[in-house]
């Protein structure tokens, strides 16, 4: 008997999650607040780059030793409300933590080992799809 499968959530993770599961032999319902498509999802919106190369973590070696630089240089791209700094610090203390050399180095073989083949990926997904062309 088939398994029954309930998947929250149709933007692209859903969707390519649910027709693997389908051709697999499951049967799937997938729920979501809105429609598919809707403006609301992030997969509405992208720029539809299969981009197997963006695997260099934004949080890299000598980040840390930069940042006074960045944070005090008036022609640097980083702008930091400091009313806002504890409200990011949670997520700012993890991020700069992840510019460890060895940190860094493992989530780019981990990122590469996820998107590697996504063209392969999208090409098997849409096969028999209206999305194939
Ligand atoms: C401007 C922009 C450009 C991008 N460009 C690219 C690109 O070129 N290439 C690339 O690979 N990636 C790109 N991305 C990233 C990519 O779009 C996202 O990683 C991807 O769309 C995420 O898909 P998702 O299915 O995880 O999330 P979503 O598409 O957001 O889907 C999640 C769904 O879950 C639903 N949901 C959440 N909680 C509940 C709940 N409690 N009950 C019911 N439903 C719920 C939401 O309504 C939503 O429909 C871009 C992102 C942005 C914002």
């Amino acid at each position: 008997m088939k398994k029954n499968i309930l998947i929250v959530g149709a933007g692209i993770t859903g969707l390519s999650a649910g027709l693997n599961l389908i051709r697999n032999g499951f049967n799937v319902t997938l729920i979501d607040r809105v429609d598919v498509g809707n403006e609301n999802q992030t997969s509405y919106g992208n720029a539809g780059l299969l981009a197997a190369s963006s695997i260099i973590p934004l949080s890299s070696p000598g980040l840390l030793r930069n940042l006074p630089f960045y944070l005090l240089s008036k022609s640097s791209p980083l702008f930091l409300k400091y009313s806002y700094l504890p409200k990011l610090l949670p997520w700012a203390i993890p991020f700069l933590r992840n510019s460890s050399k060895s940190n860094f180095a493992y989530i780019i073989k981990n990122l590469h080992q996820l998107t590697y083949d996504t063209v392969e990926q999208h090409l098997a997904l849409s096969k028999s799809t209206e999305a194939s062309n």
